[in-house]
């Protein structure tokens, strides 16, 4: 486990992120933005796929699907390798303005939304390499990633932003409070326990 400084989680909710009044005003995105622009985009461009480009509804779905799972297994692995690196808890080091910031501030809702004009550039490079890869497929396999960066957001903010549901959600809450306050070497996995399970880094049951 990583160490933290004592007293690391903070009680004050928010976190300043910019000294530019200007700046910080852009870094406070309603949740329901993302979430509106990820999941109409996601679906929309398999409904593009299907229509538009005839493309037969069982590779829509088998394409939307694949995506879907590969953005699972790209979030595992950038929380895991990229959000966790050395520094993570020290101040002005890259991995902390990243991630360290949101550990220190688990309650600070701006900090688990990125700004969506970033997200959506991002999202149409993505499309781009996609289409590269995949020529036509790109369009369904990009919808379903991006369904799942919507899905990631959605369980992500409930986490920290609501008790804990009665649902199929509650082991998603259950293991990301675990990596914020147990083990931050355990469920890296947000939107899906499966990486965890792959790897090796599921929490066990007892911690619970
Ligand atoms: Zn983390
Ligand atoms: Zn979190």
């Amino acid at each position: 486990m990583t160490k933290k400084p004592s007293n690391y989680i903070t009680s004050e909710e928010n976190a300043r992120i910019f000294d530019n009044p200007i700046l910080e005003f852009l870094s406070k995105t309603h949740i329901s933005v993302p979430l509106t622009i990820f999941f109409s985009s996601g679906i929309a461009l398999s409904i593009y796929a299907l229509l538009s480009l005839n493309i037969d509804l069982k590779f829509v779905i088998g394409y939307f699907l694949y995506g879907f799972i590969i953005f699972t297994l790209v979030e595992y692995l950038m929380h895991r390798f990229l959000y966790h690196l050395p520094g993570v808890y020290t101040e002005g080091k890259i991995a902390y303005a990243l991630h360290g910031i949101h550990h220190k501030f688990p309650r600070d809702k701006k900090l688990l939304v990125m700004p969506p004009i970033l997200s959506v550039t991002i999202s149409s490079i993505i499309l781009g390499i996609n289409y590269l890869i995949f020529d036509l497929n790109a369009f369904a396999f990009t919808g379903g990633f991006l369904f799942g960066y919507a899905a990631y957001l959605g369980v992500h903010y409930m986490v920290h932003a609501i008790k804990p549901p009665k649902n199929i959600f509650k082991t998603l809450w259950v293991n990301h409070s675990i990596h914020h306050y147990q083990d931050d070497e355990k469920a890296f996995g947000v939107s899906s326990p499966l990486w965890d399970l792959v790897f090796g880094t599921l929490p066990k049951k007892k911690n619970r």
